[in-house]
């Protein structure tokens, strides 16, 4: 059983459409890209999905059995790869926050997609996984998960500008072995949608987690790490890294 992240970076990617900056004209340069931050979870040959936000998702994973989608949020970097998986030929079930208005016209046009709204610190269990949504301070009504296999215990903690209390000390109740949040920010922006890479490594610090990492990128934010040297406590992930889980 792995882990695996299909991209790692903010809402827009990169490289940015005609951007100049180093980041961008690095990854054009080799032909690589960052897309928006989403992640899998492998069990033999079936998936379960944290976010669907990646357009050709359903491409990805033809052939696999997807046992179920876990959305963080309706923003579009989250669920666009919706729009297309909805017509798969497999009934796909999707656990996600109240949201009155969904994305684009998904709840209109459900076709193979079960939508199922779940609650604050409510529990689903798919494959011997349990997954225990974690309200998150963001735009938009914004759950993380606690994902628990046999043998770890996993907080996914993206988008968020910060944690309530009451969530807060929820994940410090739990032993945490790999823990993943959101930094799409530098240290130059202290107020927003999202964190910024110390506000995200103070937050880890606080969950005492054993192996933490940042995530949700912007070529901004590491182009300012790149120029500057930017010693960072936590490491961000990388598209294609992967985690086992036993
Ligand atoms: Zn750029
Ligand atoms: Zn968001
Ligand atoms: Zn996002």
């Amino acid at each position: 059983m792995k882990l695996e992240f299909l991209g790692t970076a903010d809402s827009a990617g990169f490289p940015v459409h005609n951007c100049q900056c180093m980041v961008c004209t690095y990854h054009r340069d080799k032909g690589l890209k960052n897309l928006s931050t989403s992640v899998y979870i492998k069990v033999d040959n079936n998936v379960i999905l944290l976010d669907a936000g990646i357009e050709d998702i359903s491409n990805i994973f033809d052939g696999n059995d997807i046992k179920a989608v876990f959305l963080t949020h309706f923003h579009a970097d989250h669920c666009l790869g919706l729009l297309r998986l909805r017509h798969s030929a497999q009934k796909i079930n999707c656990f996600h926050p109240k949201d009155e208005n969904g994305f684009s016209d998904l709840f209109k046009h459900k076709h193979s997609i079960c939508y199922n709204e779940i609650e604050e610190f409510k529990t689903q269990t798919i494959d011997d996984i349990s997954f225990t949504t974690i309200p998150l301070k963001h735009s938009k009504n914004t759950f993380g998960y606690l994902i628990k296999t046999k043998n770890k215990t996993i907080a996914y903690l993206t988008d968020c500008s910060g944690i309530a209390k009451n969530s807060l000390d929820f994940l410090k109740s739990q032993k945490i072995d790999l823990a993943f949040i959101d930094a799409c920010y530098d240290e130059r922006k202290e107020v927003g949608n999202h964190l910024n890479y110390n506000q995200a490594s103070d937050i880890l610090d606080e969950l005492k987690v054993k192996e933490g990492y940042l995530m949700h990128i912007s070529h901004t934010t590491l182009e300012y790490i790149l120029k500057n040297k930017v010693k960072l406590k936590y490491k961000y992930v990388k598209t294609g890294d992967e985690f086992y889980l036993g």
